[in-house]
């Protein structure tokens, strides 16, 4: 598959399954088993796994892409689709000793018939996913871990979880280790519902792990390695991701308040919303600039990400910051400009407004990530 063709199936996927069902499954929390599936037939679950194990090897470029377009239709497939994306990533990149055993999971994911995710968030350590307070215990050969992992998108939906968890001798708070535990292993439970503000549709529930079996070839990592790989696999990509949900939800609400402007009367006047008042077209200009100023950071990301320089993790860290405010900005705006009837639900809009709160929770939150961008400006130690 090609960059072209991986961006026309999603369209098509994004219009025919998304789209006519984003509102409904908003309502009721409904997770898009049928978005999955298109997304594993069209063979967009193997993006950016090699070739060799059925993937299409393509780049950070189709995934940013991907993703948007996505998101424009429905945040919470775009996320889970994101969040499979790098448990693949995690998996792809398992240490020599793993490859035998993950590579019949690889594969089954090139053929899309295979959801992954990761389980990081830990209850007591919250959005300082890189200090798990599990620690897995020597099993034999392999281990056995007991944890709670407080929100996990797709969390009943997944064949797999990438999971962290401390290592068995390890002396430090990120001394963690990556794990694959499958959908089905002894110990593995839903521990909750998931009835957020936004992103409803995408069950990231909490989950917990009692004295759940690893064998060695799961283990992802080497002991106390899991926390470089979250850093260099999965934070890149992770970053990139959100830039790019956040990036759809304000491409969309652009969209929803120009249609709103145009199509909205005030009928005794004879005139549209938008052709009436040059504040609400002031507002909605607003909205496309920083649309576009998103746009143009995100690219440059994506040029950072495929050329590698001294400048690329503080466009990661950056990317993810500024993305987070940017959506609750635009959306919010779209809120403000549509006035009643999106206040109402009468549109769209109120739910790309809930769905743009959740990138700057999510972790590294918005907060954090500037402390780590303040803090290597200063030559500081992150963490
Ligand atoms: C929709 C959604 C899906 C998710 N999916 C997953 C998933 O698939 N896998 C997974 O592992 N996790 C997932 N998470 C969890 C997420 O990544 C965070 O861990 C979680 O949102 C933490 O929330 P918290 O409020 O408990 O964090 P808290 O740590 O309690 O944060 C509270 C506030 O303190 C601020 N704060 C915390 N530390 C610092 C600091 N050092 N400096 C400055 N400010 C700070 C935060 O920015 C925040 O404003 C998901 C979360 C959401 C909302």
């Amino acid at each position: 598959m090609t960059h072209d063709v991986a961006v026309s199936k999603t369209r098509e996927i994004a219009r025919e399954v998304l789209a006519p069902c984003a509102a409904q499954n908003d309502k009721t929390g409904r997770f898009s088993t049928e978005a999955v599936s298109a997304l594993g037939e069209s063979g967009l679950l193997g993006l950016m796994l090699p070739e060799g194990v059925g993937g299409s090897g393509l780049g950070p470029r189709t995934f940013a892409d991907v993703v948007m377009t996505l998101a424009e239709a429905d945040a919470s497939v775009a996320m889970v689709y994101l969040m499979h994306i790098l448990g693949t990533a995690s998996i792809s990149a398992a240490r020599p000793n793993a490859v035998q055993a993950v590579t019949p999971i690889l594969r089954e994911i090139g053929a899309g018939r295979h959801l992954s995710t990761l389980a990081f968030s830990e209850a007591g350590s919250r959005s300082h996913f890189w200090a798990p307070l599990s620690r897995a215990q020597r099993n034999g050969d392999g281990v056995h871990i007991s944890a709670k992992k407080s929100w996990v998108t797709s969390a009943g939906h997944a064949q797999s979880y990438v999971v962290s968890s401390l290592a068995p001798e390890g002396k430090g708070p990120t001394d963690s280790t990556l794990y694959l535990v499958t959908a089905g292993t002894r110990g593995l439970a839903l521990a909750g519902p998931w009835d957020g503000l936004g992103l409803r549709a995408n069950a990231s529930a909490p989950i917990t792990l009692g004295e759940c079996e690893v064998p060695s070839g799961f283990q992802l990592t080497d002991d106390g390695a899991g926390f470089p790989a979250m850093l260099n696999v999965v934070l890149p990509l992770f970053n990139l991701g959100t830039a790019c949900v956040a990036l759809g939800l304000c491409r969309a609400a652009v969209a929803g308040t120009a249609s709103h402007l145009k199509n909205a009367k005030f009928e005794h006047l004879g005139q549209g919303l938008g052709e009436s008042l040059p504040t609400l077209r002031a507002q909605l200009a607003t909205m496309q600039i920083d649309t576009d100023g998103l746009s143009a950071r995100i690219e440059d990301l994506v040029d950072n990400l495929e050329k590698p320089r001294e400048t690329t993790m503080l466009r990661v860290l950056e990317a993810k910051a500024a993305a987070g405010d940017v959506a609750i900005s635009v959306t919010s705006a779209a809120m403000r400009v549509c006035g009643g009837a999106a206040f109402s639900k009468h549109l769209d809009i109120e739910r790309l407004f809930r769905d743009a709160h959740a990138g700057a929770v999510m972790a590294p939150t918005g907060d954090v990530l500037r402390e780590f961008i303040g803090k290597s400006l200063l030559g500081m130690p992150l963490f």
